[in-house]
């Protein structure tokens, strides 16, 4: 901890020490990258740490504009921002500069794990079980990616020109982690950066923009947008943004292109993802692990699973779908400053096709777990049976917290229900049988396939993070992996000469 606070630049305050954690974070080494450690809650004092955090929460954001921290508010205040980013000296700097000021981020975003997920809770109403990891993902880009920028400067052969400006619109559902990824991934590959977070999401997004700058990033190498208005589409719109770092619906990304054809975009979209389990599989394992992908953050996540393809005997297994039960009855429902709460809330009141999806049965379908709404944005997870190949509910991505079974006679006809969905971002199977894996992973149409494993959380350098089919639009490198920054940037061959 004091060796990160010496590498504070001079004249930078201190910030609020927050992490009082029963251990401090152990400050990046230089060395071989490693993932940052989440909170570990069976310590009393980390129990303590999290209460307090809890009581602090306000209780009346979650889902309102809370805007109020950003630095460009109107057209022209953009307009004066990218021309100063564009100016910035940021991508001349030697790589191992950059690198350094990007590591002592990662322990900048960590000494913040506290504050995070206190604004986390109160604007997006995660609750701490999910916030967490999310703070140690942040952390991770900071030092992956640094590691990633003296890397680029090392390739032989060929040599890489980053962009001036990126922009970078992330959502409201990972705040902190889908935000610092892309703000990061643009600052190590050396483009300077407009930073758009969610209107949901905009006091999040102002703690990972403090948390950089108190690292060393300068103001000119990264601007923080106001999310209201047109800024937006202004931003996206402007020539001098070269890149585009969007997550967010694949009608989001048909739109940028609209307003801009021929922007560079790097989208992570949308997603519809299915967990298989075949009969060889650890059913006490999949029960868990699908509990936990469908209905973890309300099922508010790109990465959720809301189908459950059951094959032969365990679509007619009543034991299985009492474990699965078991599993999902154990998630209380609150908001995230109740300690008891496992589940959160919506973003906001549930309405158009998720409303239908919590609420209204298709033909031949019946709930196994009715959904139940208990307050204005809480609703008890929903699952639903019968599910049938091109119905509605087969098809669509609904992000709420209502999963679906399906059945299939074999494991070939488990993939092709999942492959007939037009999105491919993540995708599980549960079986013990390695045939059925290697049949699984050579056919199966998804960015992140996972084996005996839930769908969501991927792990930053061990899960590169990204989509395929219409989850995907753009290069389609993936967050978090070793190709990541090529795309921002061009290459060009080096000079035989010299
Ligand atoms: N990276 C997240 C995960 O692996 C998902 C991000 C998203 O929902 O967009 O769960």
């Amino acid at each position: 901890f004091l060796a990160s606070i010496e590498l504070i630049p001079d004249g930078t305050p201190e910030p609020t020490r927050t992490m009082d954690r029963a251990a401090d974070p152990v400050p990046a080494a230089a060395g071989p990258f490693h993932n940052a450690p989440d909170t570990d809650p069976s310590l009393s004092a980390n129990r303590d740490w999290a209460a307090a955090i809890r009581e602090r929460m306000p209780h009346s954001t979650v889902g309102r504009d809370t805007s109020e921290r950003a630095t460009i508010r109107t057209p022209e205040e953009l307009d004066g921002a990218i021309a100063e980013v564009a100016a910035s000296d940021w991508g001349s700097r030697p790589a191992s500069e950059r690198a350094a000021i990007l590591r002592r981020a990662g322990d900048e975003i960590e000494r913040r794990r506290g504050e995070l997920i206190e604004v986390m809770g109160s604007e997006c109403g995660k609750v701490i079980e999910q916030s967490d990891p999310e703070v140690s993902e942040a952390a991770d880009f900071a030092r992956f990616y640094a590691d990633g920028a003296e890397a680029l400067s090392r390739v032989d052969g060929a040599r890489f020109a980053p962009v001036r400006v990126t922009a970078v619109i992330p959502p409201w559902n990972f705040p902190a982690a889908i935000p610092a990824g892309g703000v990061l991934a643009a600052l190590a590959a050396g483009s300077a950066v407009v930073f758009k977070p969610a209107s949901r999401a905009a006091r999040t997004g102002a703690v990972i923009a403090e948390a950089l700058w108190a690292a060393g990033v300068p103001r000119d190498a990264l601007r923080l947008v106001r999310p209201a208005g047109d800024l937006g589409s202004r931003l996206i719109g402007d020539e001098r943004v070269e890149r585009v770092i969007l997550t967010g619906s694949y009608e989001t990304a048909e739109r940028f292109r609209e307003v801009r054809p021929g922007l560079t975009l790097l989208a992570e979209t949308s997603g519809k993802n299915a967990i298989i389990v075949t009969p060889s599989a650890d059913l006490d394992l999949a029960a868990r692990d699908i509990a936990n992908s469908a209905f973890g953050h309300a099922g508010q996540k790109c990465s959720a699973a809301s189908l459950i393809v059951l094959v032969g005997s365990v679509g007619e297994s009543e034991r299985f779908r009492r474990q699965l039960l078991d599993a999902v009855e154990g998630y209380a429902v609150g908001m995230p400053w109740d300690e008891a709460s496992r589940i959160g809330p919506l973003i906001a009141p549930a309405e158009g096709k998720l409303l239908r999806g919590l609420t209204t049965l298709e033909e031949g379908q019946s709930w196994l777990l009715e959904p139940r709404q208990l307050g204005e944005a809480l609703w008890t997870p929903g699952i639903r049976l019968g599910v049938r190949p091109g119905s509605e509910f087969h098809l669509t991505e609904y992000f709420g917290p209502v999963a679906g079974i399906m059945t299939a006679e074999t494991l070939e006809e488990a993939i092709d229900i999942v492959n007939a969905v037009d999105y491919g971002l993540t995708s599980g199977l549960h079986s013990l049988d390695e045939d059925e894996i290697g049949l699984w992973l050579a056919r199966i149409e998804a960015g992140n396939a996972y084996v005996n494993r839930g769908t969501t959380g991927a792990i930053v350098e061990r899960q590169p993070f990204g989509g395929w089919k219409k989850s995907s639009v753009g290069p389609g490198t993936k967050a978090g992996g070793p190709s990541y920054l090529f795309a921002l940037g061009t290459w060009t061959d080096a000079d035989p000469a010299g």
